[in-house]
């Protein structure tokens, strides 16, 4: 329906905020508190815009943050200004010729002056309507991202890969999966023999004020966490190997988190490091070297 941005191009974003500079929009409703629609919400609301975000679940961003993790982002973007309501369903975008309000599930209708669809994101897949190329909700892909058809590869939003944790095949939307994907699909045209891993479920926020990054899964068979000076470092183990992070405020180890969740080895023997707040680099470093010391 015209009237509803959805933010997938730059031009469509740049559109936007003219309209809040000329002073022509005061207001915006945006439905879905995930990650994208959160970023908005938060970048509308510091050009003063006065933002209701409206989601159908209990949490923002359920997908990548466990509840205490939400819990935290939700406070701050109230503090930051966002109206977020919560256990709200959006039913219809609604209007005479164009899209002027969103209609909720109670039948309620709210106005506003910038509508935003941020409930997720679909791939185009039009361009496979007269090939025989398998699909689901992205394009099916073999452990080397070939399709069905011979000679045809796929790569980034539009494919469905396995997760590198948990096997499960579903659309890894972010750019450190398209990039190693199109990394993989580019040898393998050029004939090397590569296996792609899997992709990795991450994600950030940073605008908040307060860094949140998210990486991997959001539960284990064991659960370590440190709570520090604004700090919270939530770490997901199972069978002693490192699955998830979710990092808030200090987020500097999330690289060597990110290795151990890649490399699935045994971590036992740093485990009692990983909350530590000088936990990085050179404390592994420092691991290795010690025993022939
Ligand atoms: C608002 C927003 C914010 C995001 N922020 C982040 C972030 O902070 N961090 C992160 O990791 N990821 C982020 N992402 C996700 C990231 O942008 C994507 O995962 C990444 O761009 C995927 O790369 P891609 O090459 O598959 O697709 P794209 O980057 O979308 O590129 C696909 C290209 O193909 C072109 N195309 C499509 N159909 C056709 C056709 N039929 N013929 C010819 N050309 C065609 C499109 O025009 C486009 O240029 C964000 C996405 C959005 C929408």
């Amino acid at each position: 329906m015209s009237g509803v941005h959805n933010f997938k191009s730059l031009s469509a974003a740049e559109a936007i905020v003219k309209q809040v500079k000329s002073g022509k929009a005061k207001t915006a409703v945006i439905v879905g508190a995930g990650f994208i629609g959160m970023e908005i919400a938060l970048l509308l609301c510091a050009l003063g815009v006065k933002v209701t975000q409206i989601e159908m679940l209990d949490q923002v961003m359920a997908t990548m943050l466990d509840g205490e993790t939400a819990a935290i982002a939700l406070d701050l973007m109230r503090k930051r200004g966002v109206n977020v309501r919560l256990n709200t369903k959006a039913k219809a975008f609604v209007g005479k010729r164009k899209a002027t309000g969103v209609q909720l599930a109670s039948e309620k209708v709210l106005e506003g002056d910038i509508l935003i669809a941020a409930t997720g994101v679909k791939p185009n897949l039009e361009l496979l309507e007269k090939s025989d190329i398998d699909h689901n909700w992205g394009i099916c892909v073999d452990d080397h991202l070939r399709t069905h058809a011979p000679d045809i590869y796929a790569a980034g939003d539009a494919v469905e890969v396995p997760d590198r944790l948990t096997g499960e095949s579903f659309v890894h939307a972010n750019f450190p999966n398209a990039v190693e994907q199109g990394r993989v699909v580019g040898l393998n045209m050029a004939g090397y023999d590569v296996r792609y891993e899997g992709g990795d479920r991450m994600n950030s926020l940073k605008h908040l004020g307060l860094p949140i990054m998210a990486v991997g899964l959001k539960q284990g068979d064991e659960v370590l966490q440190e709570k520090r000076k604004g700090n919270l470092r939530t770490l997901y183990l199972k069978q002693n190997r490192l699955v998830g992070f979710q990092l808030v405020g200090d987020i500097h180890p999330a690289g060597i988190l990110r290795t151990l969740i890649v490399q699935q080895s045994d971590i036992s023997p740093i485990k009692h490091h990983l909350l530590d707040p000088n936990f990085g680099q050179g404390m592994m470093v420092w691991q290795a070297v010690t025993p022939y010391m």
